[in-house]
């Protein structure tokens, strides 16, 4: 059993919160009638999540539509297209719950749940044909999605996984244990992480987590056990006052003792996330038991399209002894047309904000483009005399390790918001072209 038994609202207990509580969310914060009805229209299609600490300590409900993290977990207008937003208002309206169901699974095909092909490439095989809730895209590292951390403790609206958390099965993709993914570790030695993931792992409980874990620490060759999670941001509990928040940590301690490297890679989007003191009192008890945290997130339109806010939190970060590690540029996912971020305009609010932070802080890469055939970051734009602006670009991971930390052009776009909107310079590398194709089919 997850940790989602009915808590005393406002307590410490963690209890998701989702449409059907609308009403009395928005009784208590006051949101505005119009607002309200918008929220409930688009959770129809959009995945939505909240808990009381993200309404209670993160959200300004002063000016709700003005507010990042309210951007960031609540659907909103705008989000679908007109077209899709009339469909689905008149499927609702039309009474038929059949059309209704109908029209909501197409408007999700239309939102391009797996994009960059993360269904079906990149999925290892043992002599039993393929590992469920695994991918091997990286030579070092092996991502391992378990079958109950697929959800989180609130749900992001820009989230590219959205479609794991919205009962399709066909969307589906995880493990319900490690045995196999343990057995092709040892026979791949190159390995040296585990990645898990999901969803959110931390939504797991400490025992459920250890059965999860525990078999990959036996793996001789592995030597980091890495958690990608939004907690520290949407349920800090989960290290502090959670029934198993000791037990939890515990856990990372013991990865420390068989000789691996616990890393949790946070998901933190807005220096709101860590002004709470319970937000950061998580991070001292993580870093306590030997764990490393990194630190990452999209550039999102209306959450966090701001230099000033992205300097604070890697500031934020570093003080409270975190790593700024990635600033990822968000994909052709979801409301992608609402949330979109052209690259020249992320490329700037990274060069503004990189340039503020200490030394320390400057550990920070982005921002970055994860593609087909790997991760693309712009490093700026160059202007050369007589040929006109070019966006420096260069992969810090690829498929093909041979491409790695070469750098190459493509023409300068004010509007291109993804690899597939760019025009490659000419005399661009044959093998460059083709890993940057590959991202554009
Ligand atoms: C980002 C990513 C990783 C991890 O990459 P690092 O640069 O090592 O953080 C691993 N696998 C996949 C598929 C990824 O997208
Ligand atoms: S926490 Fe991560 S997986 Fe969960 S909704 Fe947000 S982006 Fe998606």
């Amino acid at each position: 059993m997850q940790h989602t038994a009915a808590g005393r609202p406002g307590g410490n207990r963690f209890q998701a919160l989702g449409p059907n509580r609308l009403d009395e969310i928005a009784a208590k914060y006051g949101l505005d009638p119009q607002l309200r009805e918008s929220v409930r229209l688009f959770s129809l299609v959009l995945p939505f999540r909240v808990n009381e600490y993200v309404l209670s300590e993160l959200i300004d409900w002063s000016a709700p539509d003005a507010d990042p993290v309210f951007h960031l977990f609540f659907p909103q207008p705008g989000m679908l297209s007109p077209e899709d937003e009339q469909r689905l208002t008149a499927a609702r309206d039309g009474g038929d719950a059949g059309e209704l169901a109908r029209t909501i699974a197409a408007i999700r095909a239309g939102m391009n749940p797996h994009p960059e092909h993360q269904q079906d490439l990149n999925v290892p095989s043992d002599p039993d044909g393929p590992l469920p809730g695994t991918q091997h895209k990286y030579e070092q590292t092996l991502l391992y999605f378990p079958a109950a951390g697929q959800t989180c403790h609130a749900y992001c609206t820009y989230c590219f996984r959205w479609a794991q958390f919205v009962g399709e099965p066909e969307l589906r993709f995880s493990a319900a244990d490690p045995a196999r993914a343990v057995a092709y570790l040892r026979r791949h030695p190159e390995v040296t992480d585990v990645l898990v993931t999901g969803g959110d792992p931390m939504v797991m409980t400490a025992e459920r987590l250890r059965q999860h874990l525990e078999p990959f620490l036996a793996v001789e060759s592995l030597q980091t056990v890495r958690i990608g999670t939004k907690s520290v941001a949407s349920w800090p509990h989960r290290y502090v006052s959670d029934h198993d928040a000791d037990a939890t940590l515990r856990l990372f301690e013991q990865i420390a003792e068989a000789g691996k490297t616990p890393a949790l890679m946070a998901h933190l989007s807005h220096p709101v996330e860590l002004e709470p003191a319970i937000a950061r009192t998580a991070l001292s008890r993580i870093r306590d038991t030997g764990a490393l945290v990194y630190c990452q997130a999209p550039i999102i339109g209306r959450v966090n399209d701001d230099a000033a806010a992205w300097a604070r939190l890697w500031r934020a970060e570093q003080r409270a002894g975190a790593v700024p590690y990635y600033m990822f540029v968000a994909r052709d996912t979801g409301p992608r047309d609402y949330f979109k971020v052209p690259l020249a305009r992320a490329a700037e609010v990274f060069r503004d904000a990189y340039s503020a932070l200490p030394g320390l802080a400057r550990t920070v890469r982005g921002p970055v483009m994860s593609t087909t055939g790997g991760k693309v970051v712009v490093d700026g734009v160059a202007e050369e005399p007589g040929a006109g602006r070019f966006f420096e670009l260069r992969y810090l991971q690829a498929r093909d390790p041979r491409l790695v930390g070469r750098p190459f052009r493509a023409v300068y776009s004010a509007d291109a918001a993804w690899i597939d909107d760019l025009e490659l310079a000419p005399g661009t590398p044959a093998d460059i072209r083709a890993a940057v194709a590959a991202g554009q089919d």
